[in-house]
């Protein structure tokens, strides 16, 4: 088992619905701690740029017009196989396909406003949380 970090997103539907406090717990549950959190109003440009691999996909306008339309809450997690277990804790990203008891199944309503983004892979997790983190706030 390795320790890993990834990066967590609670997306602006989260904010509304005020599941922040049991998203995060469900993290610390499982051994997830948050090493970095900062809630903040995503520009444009930022969200354009974070999700720029879906750049060519049809739901891309929509996505960025999603997280802008209010903050998030931007997170690094550590833990063991950190980036395995978020998308564990997750769920499908449609989260009518989504297992019962997953963060999705549970809090989001559709596959456009689900609730969390978090990293795919290692890699994209250590890119990711360069994009929105500088070391030094990162606190382990
Ligand atoms: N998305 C969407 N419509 C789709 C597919 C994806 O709105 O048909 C959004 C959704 O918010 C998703 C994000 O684009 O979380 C990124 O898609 P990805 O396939 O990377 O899913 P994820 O990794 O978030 O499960």
């Amino acid at each position: 088992m390795a320790i890993e970090r990834t990066l967590s997103i609670i997306k602006p539907d989260g904010l509304k619905s005020h599941v922040i406090g049991k998203v995060i717990s469900r993290f610390e549950e499982k051994g997830l701690t948050p090493v970095a959190i900062r809630l903040q109003q995503l520009s444009q440009a930022e969200a354009e740029g974070f999700y720029a691999v879906h750049k060519a996909r049809p739901f891309f306008k929509d996505l960025v017009s999603f997280m802008i339309s209010g903050p998030v809450v931007l997170m690094v997690l550590q833990g063991e196989n950190a980036v395995l277990a978020n998308r564990d804790l997750m769920g499908a990203t449609d989260p009518k396909k989504a297992d019962k008891g997953t963060i999705r199944a549970d809090f989001a309503k559709s596959i456009d406003q689900n609730t969390v983004h978090g990293s795919d892979s290692l890699e994209n997790a250590k890119n990711e949380i360069a994009y929105f983190f500088r070391e030094t706030e990162i606190h382990a």
